[in-house]
């Protein structure tokens, strides 16, 4: 593990300290299991740490030890405002860039005047003070417990902090069958375990907790679903009015996208989710072998993320996104017929 300047870090981190964490916008498990995982064991070594949000996260995370315990920046904004003032340094995890927490939060982070730390595997990240930046790591979960085991703390593992690592593991790799899960990976949930995490109870909290509209979300997603063999790739379209007559809440879209992706001989998959409330369509990428998503996303819709997993997003319509994206198909077949190969 290199974490750019480490040694003045464990210093400063000797004396109690008035810590803040923060993860992405629209966090997901990886970035609460480790923005959770890293405030357990923070508060174990005798720092006061808080952890900011900066809006609303899936109803299947709420169950996370410690949640309650977090800031939302966007409706407890003068609690978030004051913790992020009163600290002494900043973690940011999960993400690469500071606007990825959103504008309003991103502004006050700009004019930060002590140090951030950077944990993060997404890549091309901007600099921070402190960073351990590795894009080949399955999750940011999986630094955080590099960091604690570099930071000599194993022992400080406890099952709290373990059923937060756990969480983002499992979920940024797909329950672990992603290209990024190795078998340092399996060694690390193998500990986990040891220390408390109760993988069966924490695989039914995150994936059981489907409800009914959900599923008949997904039933409409999967009739939209289009398939566009010559370009080996599928994509699936969701309107506003669909999530409103699904009675949507956040987090019901998670994982669709992996339906197109699990079609034989798919290379990429896309889901275009309208959002009324911000005027954008987001889109979610997910590949298979050499086709890069993160640069597919960073090119043409203002994103990126990781080779095989990244999102973006339009400003246009929904029609014209989907046209858009049928005339960036072409452009891209060659590299879209050669990606992988079965
Ligand atoms: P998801 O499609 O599950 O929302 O995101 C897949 C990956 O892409 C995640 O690692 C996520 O952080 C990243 N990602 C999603 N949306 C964006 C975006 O708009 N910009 C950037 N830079 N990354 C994104
Ligand atoms: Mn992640």
């Amino acid at each position: 593990m290199i974490l750019k300047q480490f040694n003045e870090l464990q210093s400063f981190l000797e004396l109690p300290k008035n810590i803040v964490i923060v993860g992405h916008r629209n966090p997901d498990g990886d970035a609460m299991g480790a923005t959770l995982g890293l405030y357990h064991y923070l508060n174990r070594k005798g720092h006061k740490p808080t952890v900011v949000v900066p809006n609303e996260y899936p109803k299947f995370l709420h169950w996370l030890p410690g949640s309650n315990n977090t800031y939302r920046f966007d409706w407890q904004n003068s609690q978030s405002q004051r913790a992020i003032r009163k600290s002494d340094i900043i973690f940011l995890l999960d993400f690469n860039a500071l606007h990825r927490v959103g504008s309003d939060m991103q502004n006050m982070l700009n004019n930060y005047q002590n140090d951030f730390v950077l944990i993060d595997h997404h890549q091309q990240p901007d600099d921070f003070t402190y960073m351990y930046s590795d894009p080949e790591m399955c999750s940011t979960c999986q630094m955080v417990y590099h960091f604690i085991e570099k930071m000599g703390d194993i022992d400080l593992i406890d099952s709290d902090i373990a059923s937060c690592l756990y969480t983002g593991i499992m979920t940024d790799t797909g329950s672990f069958r992603f290209r990024s899960t190795t078998s340092l990976t399996h060694r690390v949930i193998a500990n986990l375990i040891d220390k408390g995490a109760e993988n069966d109870k924490i695989h039914s909290y995150v994936y059981d907790s489907n409800s009914y509209g959900r599923l008949q979300l997904i039933g409409q997603a999967l009739k939209n679903l289009k398939v566009l063999p010559k370009f080996k790739t599928a994509y699936i379209t969701i309107s506003e009015e669909e999530k409103t007559k699904n009675n949507f809440n956040k987090g019901d879209t998670e994982g669709i996208v992996n339906y197109a992706l699990s079609i034989n001989g798919i290379v990429m998959a896309a889901i275009f989710i309208e959002d009324k409330d911000q005027k954008i369509i987001k889109i979610s990428f997910r590949s298979k072998g050499a086709f890069s998503v993160n640069q597919f996303a960073r090119k043409y819709f203002s994103g990126g993320g990781h080779d095989n997993a990244a999102g973006g997003k339009s400003n246009l319509t929904m029609t014209e996104t989907i046209n858009k994206f049928n005339n960036l198909l072409l452009e891209n077949q060659k590299e879209l017929i050669n990606s992988y190969e079965l």
